[in-house]
């Protein structure tokens, strides 16, 4: 462990696989998250059902690896650690089913924590209650921890009426390839309300927004719309790369001085840190949770007009015709 962080993190000297060997784990879904757990946990020799639908066309896929495929509620019941891994929106009617499959000292875990934080799922008093997230999409936590590799981490204690919650929790992201990189202990709310905000204000809709606005601003200013894209999609890659692999210095020193001045005195021009505050406050007081809960107890209308605006946009369908020009791009990696 090290604490030379604000955060303790964890490595797999930490860890110990054996503390969860006499559980059964049920790992419900098999999508991005839910094939990457359930196969590393399987491999990290660890008892694992997975929970599916009947109509689930995930099913064969999980039995072609070896993994035992029940119905949510049998694996539920089968299991005493309970791993939810269906899409956020579903998750509370999924629980509904599986709840009372929950005994005493069981363990309910998440690897995002916006239904527990914001009351759509109300565990048990009996029942552990804990988060173990991967920083990244399930097919690298996948293909890193066949690599040998790891992928970094959360762990979150919520509930833990067992004492041992933090050493399952931390057997269980050795299983799955976490502390091989160091997981980093936070809380549910700091989790939900940190990724809501990064995705909300910088990651999705931050980076889309300038994006599009950079691109609006040029075409609508006469320049073409090939040159728009590049400057403004394309190259941003280039960028990214640089900032994540050296932070922000590695990528001033990299362009080119003039880049560097244009860019250190121009850029606050376009950042406004009221509205970032605004939707930090919106994700603290609850006002978004509520705004995608209802959406989607109203089947979308507003989620679907926006795609469409979306996928209407000029941008993609430049950038359609242009990508398709260097289509080797994705092979070059
Ligand atoms: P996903 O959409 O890739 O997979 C969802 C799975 O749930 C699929 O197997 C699907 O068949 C199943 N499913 C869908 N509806 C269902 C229903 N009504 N009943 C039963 N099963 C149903 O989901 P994901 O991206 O792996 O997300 C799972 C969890 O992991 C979420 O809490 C998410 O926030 C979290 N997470 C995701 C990522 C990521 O990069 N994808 C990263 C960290 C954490
Ligand atoms: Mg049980
Ligand atoms: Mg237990
Ligand atoms: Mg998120
Ligand atoms: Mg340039």
């Amino acid at each position: 462990m090290t604490d030379d962080f604000t955060n303790p993190i964890y490595y797999d000297e930490d860890a110990d696989v054996s503390n969860i060997e006499d559980e059964t784990v049920a790992i419900l879904g098999y999508g991005s998250q839910g094939h990457a757990h359930a196969l590393n946990l399987h491999e990290s020799g660890v008892d694992v059902v997975v929970g599916l639908r009947e109509s689930s066309s995930s099913r064969e896929a999980a039995q072609d690896e070896g993994l035992e495929v029940m119905t949510p509620v049998d694996a539920a019941a089968a299991a005493d650690m309970v791993m939810m891994l269906v899409p956020d929106t579903v998750q509370p009617s999924v629980y509904a089913q599986i709840e009372d499959e929950l005994d005493a000292g069981d363990t309910l875990m998440f690897a995002h924590g916006f239904n527990i934080h914001y009351g759509q799922i109300r565990p048990a008093d009996d029942v552990d209650v804990m988060m173990v997230a991967p920083k990244s999409p399930g097919h690298l936590v996948r293909r890193n921890y066949e690599k040998g590799e790891g992928t970094p981490g959360l762990l979150a204690i919520y509930q833990d009426t067992t004492g041992e919650a933090k050493e399952e929790g931390l057997a269980y992201a050795k299983a799955i390839g976490c502390t091989r990189a160091g997981v980093i202990e936070t809380t549910f709310r700091e989790e939900t309300e940190t990724d809501l905000f990064g995705e909300q204000a910088v990651l999705c809709g931050g980076v889309t927004e300038m994006v599009k606005v950079g691109f609006e601003t040029l075409v609508d200013a006469g320049y073409s719309p090939e040159m728009a894209y590049f400057e403004c999609l394309n190259e941003l890659k280039l960028i990214v790369d640089l900032m994540y692999e050296g932070g922000h210095m590695e990528m001033w020193n990299s362009v080119s001085d003039t880049a560097e001045y244009g860019g250190l005195t121009r850029g606050e021009e376009v950042i406004n840190r009221e509205g970032m505050e605004e939707i930090l406050e919106g994700v603290q007081n609850g006002e978004f949770a509520r705004e995608w809960i209802t959406e989607n107890q109203a089947n979308r209308p507003a989620y679907k007009q926006y795609r469409d605006a979306e996928q209407n946009h000029q941008i993609e369908e430049v950038g359609g015709r242009l990508r398709d020009l260097f289509a080797w791009g994705d092979d070059a990696e």
